[in-house]
């Protein structure tokens, strides 16, 4: 019975209150237990206790709504992770690349806990090193490698494969050495609180989600950490569909790659220069496009070998590759066709165009000197020009086949010349 008020009214005004709706209130009071205790819990006491009390009894009742107040607020804790689960693996689903779901874990970390710095750093227990792959902070940064000396934390989290929280960085035994060297070099250290929760991928310890305050900021607790733990779990499995995906989209493109190229010279291969061929005469065809293709060959090319060795003869044909690689267009294709025969396809391109691209080519070639420095290698090519459309060509084959009688007489008017 207090002034103005009594226990029933002000529990009441607490219940009232959206703040306090889920404070637990226990009361004591000399009204008859049995209906003292209906009126309490009817206006929403969490427990009643009648006058006079045992301490005993009075304790582990306070201590069982502690309790319940802790059940209460980790469930609110998850409820929140919850939501924001929800929403991060709304806007994971969308990205396929690890490198952008890094980005959003980290962003979306510090939005949700509301710290200026979070960043997810790759890195396995044992490792000197480890890799920044996103940080709230620098939303630009990208794979920064870093000592993890420095990091005593996150050496710690990776150690233990447990949640490391420091409240207190400057004040907590584990940065006694980090904190000597950051006096040592005068570099003023802002950091508060960090959290370092290390994280699996299939089943392999491989990183450390990086949380940190600085001072004017509430340090981070558990709470803070059971949100974000909860958070990069959930995140764990949309990283580990990306890998696979990046995985699979990198082995199906190398194939693909090797079972194109010339191992020597890395030019497409006979197989893939056909299927080129084919593509492009019968793109030619329906669009009314006209399409070129140069046959190169190597002129006098087994004097090369008898006189200075198959290998320096290799090492002409790769370097012959590479120069013709490189000076192509993107929508070209550059084969080796032979053993020192190499095919050109010019999508798009007149007589005129392929003639004059196959001359500066003729002698560039000329020009250039292959094989080592210390010992120049000097060769010609001949060049035979097809062009399409052509009454000859109505297969791929014909159309190398008019190249090719065009290379026989550019070899029959004396070599290096280029003939169509
Ligand atoms: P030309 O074409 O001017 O008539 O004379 P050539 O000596 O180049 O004659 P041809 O084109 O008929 O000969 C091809 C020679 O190229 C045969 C072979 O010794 C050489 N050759 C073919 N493939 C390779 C290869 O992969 N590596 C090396 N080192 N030589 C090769
Ligand atoms: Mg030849
Ligand atoms: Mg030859």
């Amino acid at each position: 019975m207090m002034p103005m008020v009594d226990g029933l009214q002000l529990l009441q005004r607490i219940r009232s209150e959206p703040e306090w709706q889920d404070l637990p209130v226990l009361m004591i009071s000399s009204m008859d237990p049995e209906d003292g205790t209906a009126k309490a819990l009817g206006l929403g006491a969490s427990d009643f206790v009648a006058k006079p009390f045992r301490v005993k009894e009075l304790l582990a009742r306070v201590e069982s709504q502690l309790k319940r107040g802790r059940e209460l607020r980790m469930a609110h804790e998850e409820s929140r992770a919850r939501g924001a689960i929800a929403d991060i693996l709304h806007e994971l689903t969308d990205s396929v690349k690890s490198d952008e779901i890094y980005q959003i874990l980290a962003r979306r970390v510090a939005r949700a806990l509301n710290i200026s710095r979070c960043s997810l750093v790759l890195a396995k227990p044992g490792d000197v090193y480890g890799t920044v792959v996103a940080a709230y902070e620098n939303p630009m940064l990208r794979n920064l490698r870093i000592e993890l000396a420095r990091y005593p934390e996150m050496l710690k989290a990776l150690e233990t494969d447990q949640p490391v929280i420091i409240g207190d960085v400057p004040s907590d035994p584990l940065f006694v050495e980090v904190r000597a060297m950051w006096a040592r070099s005068g570099t003023p250290v802002p950091t508060q609180s960090v959290v370092a929760l290390p994280f699996r991928m299939r089943e392999e310890q491989c990183g450390v989600l990086y949380l940190r305050t600085v001072h004017g900021e509430a340090p981070l607790g558990d709470e803070d950490a059971q949100f974000a733990d909860t958070v990069i779990k959930a995140a764990v499995a949309a990283i580990e569909k990306a890998h696979d995906f990046e995985t699979v989209v990198s082995d199906k493109e190398r194939l693909e790659f090797l079972a194109a190229t010339d191992a020597l010279t890395g030019c497409l291969n006979r197989r893939a220069l056909l299927e080129a061929v084919a593509h492009e005469v019968d793109r030619a065809r329906r669009y009314n496009l006209v399409l070129a293709l140069l046959m190169v060959d190597l002129d006098h090319f087994k004097r090369i070998n008898d006189t200075l060795g198959h290998l320096v003869g290799d090492t002409v044909l790769r370097q012959l590759g590479e120069m013709l690689l490189r000076d192509a267009r993107s929508v070209d294709a550059v084969a080796r066709y032979g053993g020192e025969e190499f095919v050109i396809l010019l999508p798009e391109t007149a007589a005129h165009g392929a003639m004059m691209f196959a001359d500066r080519m003729r002698q560039r070639i000329a020009n250039f000197s292959f094989g080592e420095p210390t010992r120049p290698v000097r060769i010609t090519v001949s060049v035979g020009v097809a062009c399409f459309p052509d009454p000859a060509v109505d297969t791929p084959e014909s159309f190398i086949a008019l190249a090719d009688a065009a290379l026989y007489r550019a070899k029959a008017d004396g070599r290096n010349v280029v003939r169509q």
